[in-house]
């Protein structure tokens, strides 16, 4: 464990955090405080889509997986950040193909865009660089076992949700919500662990790139 890096790539949940589409989902109180009750504690409310979380394919496969079947191995995996800063719409097979020679079978894609560099607070950005169809089709070619992208969404603009789908059938599991603003292109080891929820479609997760 000694000189062992952890970054950590979670989304910050706070009361004013950014959230899908401004749904504004996200409640923290106090319900005990030192004056009044002479201790602390509190509660919080959040969508299950909630900052960096996963999406199970019960999202949008009427049989599929929910979130408590995740298989966790597929996200404490090698991991590789590309650098997709460049692409100001969405990320395409033509983007992701000159890596094709990094991109190995069982390891986890996190991609770093310009979505990074926007406020964790702000108002939702409904022009965020997502993933289209062509990539994802590309990286469950690709075998991968999980990508990652750095807004509270990996696709928009398309009612069948075929990002999605694409990946979800393709058994890559998807990471949604990450911050990699200070996190450099590269290899590290990936550690995501969605909070342990029966029976729903998501949930919130925290997520870091661990570096010897
Ligand atoms: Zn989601």
């Amino acid at each position: 464990m000694n000189g062992m890096e952890i970054i950590d790539i979670s989304w910050p949940i706070s009361a004013d955090m950014t959230t899908y589409k401004n749904r504004s989902e996200v409640s923290v109180q106090e319900t005990r405080t030192f004056e009044r009750d002479g201790w602390r504690e509190s509660a919080i409310a959040l969508g299950c889509h909630t900052g960096t979380h996963i999406d199970a394919p019960a999202h949008f496969i009427k049989n599929g997986h929910l979130i408590h079947q995740t298989n966790l191995s597929a996200l404490l995996r090698p991991c590789l950040v590309l650098d997709m800063t460049h692409v100001t719409n969405a990320i395409s097979r033509a983007d992701i193909a000159p890596h094709a020679q990094d991109i190995h079978p069982g390891e986890a894609i996190l991609f770093k865009t310009t979505n990074s560099a926007l406020p964790a607070t702000q108002d939702f950005e409904p022009a965020f660089v997502y993933l289209d169809e062509s990539g994802a089709r590309y990286l469950a070619e690709k075998k991968i076992a999980a990508v990652g992208i750095d807004y509270l969404g990996i696709e928009r603009g398309n009612p069948q949700h075929p990002t999605h789908i694409a990946l979800m059938e393709g058994g890559v599991i998807i990471i949604e919500g990450l911050r990699l603003g200070h996190v450099r292109a590269g290899r590290y080891n990936l550690i995501c662990l969605p909070l342990n929820i029966l029976g729903v479609e998501a949930a919130p997760a925290r997520a870091v790139l661990v570096r010897e």
